[in-house]
């Protein structure tokens, strides 16, 4: 398997807290859950964890979608692939993304607002999901092309890696796994 590493935490620390744990692979109703949930207020500022670009068109949940738009589950999300090939999905946000499809990303360069769109109503979130590279005849040029024929495969955990940012970031965590960044101007608070 191809390295996998974050160049950024997702979600800028702001004016409230940020908190995730081990979501990867909880059961849903009609899925197995392949993502980390990372649990902020409204607003916050999600940043692309990865150098890349925005994906041209892919396929979402059955359906050939752009790689920024709005779907019924995911809500405002965007699709971003690295520069391993891996494919790094955000959902959810508040609003639509600002880029397009096919702009460049930067590590730590905007992409989004937190939110609760599509299925997150009332649960405000972002479901960041992983999958690794197509390594089936024709990716070549799919990657070339920003057009992704397939179905995603091959989903890969981020936690390990947002756990490494989290204690960069001065996170707590409980005895069950939950990290917990504090809000800005908070961590030296008592000292
Ligand atoms: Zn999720």
């Amino acid at each position: 398997m191809m390295p996998f590493y974050l160049m950024a935490f997702p979600v800028l620390r702001g004016s409230s807290e940020i908190s995730f744990e081990d979501g990867f692979l909880y059961p849903r109703a009609d899925m197995v859950h392949h993502a980390i949930d990372i649990i902020g207020t409204p607003g916050m500022t999600i940043v692309s964890p990865v150098i890349g670009r925005v994906v041209t068109r892919c396929r979402l949940g059955g359906e050939r979608r752009s790689g920024a738009g709005t779907s019924p589950r995911g809500g405002n999300y965007i699709v971003v692939v690295d520069l391993l090939g891996n494919f790094h999905y955000f959902a959810h946000m508040q609003a639509p993304s600002p880029l397009q499809p096919g702009a460049v990303v930067v590590a730590g360069g905007r992409i989004g607002l937190l939110g609760d769109s599509g299925i997150a109503r009332g649960n405000p979130h972002l479901h960041y999901q992983v999958w690794g590279p197509f390594t089936h005849e024709g990716a070549a040029q799919e990657y070339a092309s920003g057009e992704f024929v397939y179905r995603f495969s091959n989903p890969i955990n981020p936690y390990s890696e947002l756990v490494k940012w989290a204690a960069i970031l001065g996170a707590t965590h409980n005895a069950g796994g939950r990290y917990t960044i504090p809000a800005t101007g908070a961590a030296a608070a008592g000292t």
